[in-house]
């Protein structure tokens, strides 16, 4: 099956076209429902409802840590974000489309750990993962240890429609980014005054330079992250992060390892995590919660609650995810005080929320 990961490729000019293998991974799931599986497309039926959730992040986030006025612009900028996904799906857009757009206002805000406002590294340089993937032939495209990159989920994006590969690193990826005309912005764009703030707080102190979290703030793991449902029944899910604070090395986490922090099979789930990428990796959250949907018929939301709770909180993995079931079913399940997030459900209702019991 591996070769359902060359699904797309650059036709040349621009679009992305599908090869013999898509149409291959397309009559199986046809074959799979007719013997009784979910359907891939729903072609025949009538228009279904949509959905969408986003996160900013899960973490210590404390009442008492935020200004009214930061929780304001906090849960204002996620109404937004989560609106503007919506929309596309609304007018008819593809999921893909709606995660990248929820995305974007996400990384251009500077409130969250992701584009512009991006956590700092060892160096106080910023440097980006994203990924993004399309539930309906399991296409995805991932950049790592990316500099400048305004919207680096516009990078993963270009990874996905227009190479062959699904994962791209550093100064390659930059390349690629100039080469398929990506945004790029000098470095002092994405370091607000709260992370150089942040930065220098951990900078002399012993146990930060050892990777050890030493405040408060350090734990508000804030990585972006949106699930979506189109009209065609179809899922996709994309994350974006600045990673933790301080990371050395070349420090990669989760959000842009397909399986880890992001996944999406349109027969059985979406999901964006956010947390500890450490744990998220080591036990492959995101496609774990969507094998479980597949493997034991159970619905999005035990899943989902399953892996954060029984499988990532016993290890030690602080974090959340957001999930979305092929029916709109929405589960946003974290095992930290509070996990930015919003939703539309399909019935229209929209969801803000920041602290648990909401
Ligand atoms: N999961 C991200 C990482 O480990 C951090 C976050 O969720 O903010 O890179």
């Amino acid at each position: 099956m591996a070769s359902l990961y060359e699904i797309r490729k650059d036709s040349g000019n621009g679009a992305t076209e599908r090869t013999i293998v898509g149409a291959i991974f397309a009559l199986s799931t046809l074959i799979a429902s007719l013997a009784g599986g979910t359907p891939m497309t729903q072609a025949a039926e009538p228009a279904r409802p949509v959905a969408i959730a986003i996160h900013g992040g899960a973490g210590t986030i404390e009442r008492r840590a935020l200004t009214a006025e930061r929780e304001k612009q906090i849960r204002d900028a996620l109404e937004q974000a989560v609106r503007a996904g919506h929309n596309v799906l609304a007018a008819g857009g593809s999921s893909l489309k709606a995660v990248t757009a929820a995305l974007v206002i996400l990384e251009d805000s500077p409130y969250f750990n992701a584009g512009r406002g991006a956590v700092l590294n060892e160096d106080g340089e910023v440097e980006l993962d994203a990924a993004v993937m399309n539930g309906a032939d399991l296409a995805a495209g991932a950049v790592a240890a990316v500099r400048g990159v305004k919207n680096p989920i516009l990078l993963a994006r270009a990874v996905l429609d227009h190479s062959p590969h699904v994962l791209l690193g550093g100064r390659g990826a930059e390349q690629f980014g100039r080469e398929q005309h990506i945004e790029f912005m000098p470095a002092d764009y994405f370091k607000t005054e709260f992370r150089l703030e942040q930065w220098r707080r951990r900078k002399d102190n012993p146990q930060a330079a050892q990777g050890m979290v030493v405040d408060d703030t350090a734990r508000w793991y804030s990585t972006v992250g949106a699930v979506a449902l189109d009209r065609g029944g179809q899922l996709a899910a994309a994350t974006s992060t600045g990673g933790l604070t301080m990371k050395r090395w070349g420090r990669i986490g989760d959000s842009p390892l397909i399986g880890a922090g992001t996944y999406a099979d349109s027969r059985y789930c979406a999901v964006s995590g956010t947390g500890h990428g450490e744990y998220f990796i080591r036990v492959a959250v995101a496609h774990d919660i969507c094998a479980r949907v597949r493997d034991r018929g159970i619905s999005v939301s035990t899943a989902a609650h399953q892996v954060v709770f029984d499988v990532l909180k016993p290890m030690g993995g602080d974090g959340g995810v957001i999930a979305l079931g092929p029916h709109g079913e929405i589960a946003m399940p974290f095992n930290t005080p509070g996990m930015y997030r919003a939703a539309i459900h399909p019935d229209g209702r929209l969801e803000v929320a920041i602290f648990a019991g909401e």
